[in-house]
This record gives structure tokens, sequence and C-alpha cells, in this order.
């Protein structure tokens, strides 16, 4: 597992998300236990600290902005891009890497959400191989509160192809490749809905993403098969508001898909609840029993 964050400066509450996680690792939890003893965890808390030290919103001290330089990182410039890719490297020679994943803060969207890559053809069947980065999301979205796979995206558009995302998952052939954003807002529904996050919300975040982990860790093939179907589900319902809907031009992303049923930006949050309520299946609903006794077997071994 590596995990990374606060490349952006601005950005605080991508380090509360990752405080939480860390505190949750290194915790007495049995779950906690469970992925220390199942994974190598690799983690960057702060890629940025020259940048957060002066203040800067999204640059280091060389006036770049890291999550641009993956390509092809100057080990002077750009010593932390460097770094990590070395460090990925290097573990890529004695073990698979499973999931890659650098949090940061989103100034716009609400909840917390997840980028991926895959650049699936639009109107076409696709393929399980192509939908699985979209499993860990989807049970994000389940095990968190305020997680929400319906904002969540799959894709590589021009402005993000040289992200840490796009790098590892292209360079290192990584299927789990993902940037993850928490809201400087708030929440999209619920009873905080209309508020900001607070710092505990933030924490619990970091906390819930070990645990999603843990669960992904655990599933058997049957359920890792129903989650595709709903996954399937969602993208062919996407494919089809998309169609009706015409192209959504808003980040001039053309192919730019969004991971819930509704799929594309104009009307997010109004889509994603509709979705949801549609189905009838509400937050933690879908295979609820299953995540649940999951959870509970994960905490007592
Ligand atoms: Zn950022």
């Amino acid at each position: 597992m590596i995990l990374t964050g606060r490349v952006h400066p601005g950005e605080s509450n991508s380090s509360f998300v990752m405080e939480g996680l860390l505190q949750f690792l290194l915790s007495e939890d049995s779950v906690a236990k469970t992925l220390r003893d199942r994974f190598v965890f690799k983690i960057v808390p702060m890629l940025n600290p020259d940048g957060v030290i002066v203040g800067n919103y999204r640059c280091s001290l060389s006036s770049h902005d890291l999550n641009r330089q993956y390509p092809n990182p100057s080990s002077k410039l750009f010593p932390e891009c460097f770094a990590v890719k070395q460090m990925i490297r290097k573990t890529l020679e004695c073990r698979k890497i499973e999931l890659y994943c650098d949090f940061h803060g989103h100034s716009r969207q609400k909840d917390i959400f997840m980028y991926g890559c895959s650049q699936v053809i639009p109107g076409q069947l696709q393929s399980d191989k192509q939908l699985r980065e979209r499993v860990f999301p989807m049970m994000y979205d389940q095990v968190c509160s305020n997680a929400s796979y319906a904002g969540s995206a799959f894709s590589v558009t021009k402005s993000k192809e040289s992200t840490g995302r796009v790098v590892m998952w292209r360079e290192f052939s990584l299927n789990n490749s993902y940037t993850c954003e928490a809201s400087f807002c708030g929440p999209s529904q619920g009873i905080c809905k209309g508020f900001h996050f607070s710092i505990k919300m933030l924490l619990d975040m970091g906390r819930d993403f070990c645990r999603t982990l843990a669960l992904y860790s655990e599933v058997d093939a049957s359920y890792y098969k129903q989650i595709l179907t709903e996954i399937q589900y969602d993208f062919n319902k996407a494919q089809g508001e998309t169609a009706t809907r015409g192209h959504d031009g808003q980040d001039g992303a053309q192919g730019t898909e969004k991971g819930g049923r509704f799929g594309g930006k104009s009307g997010q949050g109004k889509a994603s609840k509709a979705s949801k309520a549609g189905a009838g299946k509400e937050k933690g609903g879908f295979g609820n029993d299953h995540l649940k006794g999951l959870l509970s077997v994960t905490s007592k071994s």
C-alpha cells in the first residue's frame, strides 16, 4: 500500500484525513492489526513540507506544482516526486503494489470522493478488468458515511496526465491508482448537509479508508462479482444519461465519466441522491449485511 498526502500545501484537510488514517493504522484495533499483518504500508504523510512552511497554496519552494512533475521529475528540483517514484520502483522489484492513493482537498465538490484512471470507451460494454478499479471507491462509499462513489470519476484528462495518479497507473501498471479528494466544504447529504466538515469527520474518513482496505482484502469471489455487477449497472446507467443529456463540457474533458449512476458533473448532487433513492439503496445499503458481517469478522480477527 502506497499512501501519500499534502502535495498541495493549502489542502490541510487532506492532512487530517491522513492523520486519522495513521492513528487508526497504528492503533490496537484488531482491524488495524489485521491490516499490518496483511500489508506493508509505505506512507508519505506530507509530500510538500517546504510549501506548507512558507504558506504556499499549491507549489513547493521550486514554485512548481509538484503534482504535475511525476512523468520525469528532476532529483534536484522535485526530489519528493523523484523519491516516491524510486520507492515504488524498488517496491515492485520484490512485491506487488495493491493500491496507490494520493490524498488531496477539493475546493468545490462536496463529500470525500476518488479519481481513478481507466479510459473506458463510451457506449461499449466494459469488461470486469476495466471496471475493477471502481470496486474500492464503491466500497469506501459504503463504509464511510461521507464518501461518495457517485461523486467519483474515472478518466484521464489532458490536464491530469502528469499527476501521481496517472503516472503511477501508466508507468507502473498499478490498477488501483487513485487521488482521494476531501471537500473543503462538507457533505452533500445527511444531517450535516450545509455545514463544513469538522476535524473529527475528516479523521473518521481516514479511519474508514483503512477499514475499507480491510474489507477490500477480505471479500470473496461472489461478493466481488456482486459489486462489479452493481458497478456495471451504474456505468450503463451513466452512459445512458450522458447520451440523452449530451456532453458535459464543464471541465473540458471529453469522456470524463462519473462513478455514479447518473454520471456527469451537471446536477451531480441531485443526481447522486436520486440514484441512491431510486434504487432504494441508501448509504450502506448495497451489500450492507455482508459488509457488516465482514467488519465484525475483521474486528474479531
Ligand atoms: Zn490537490
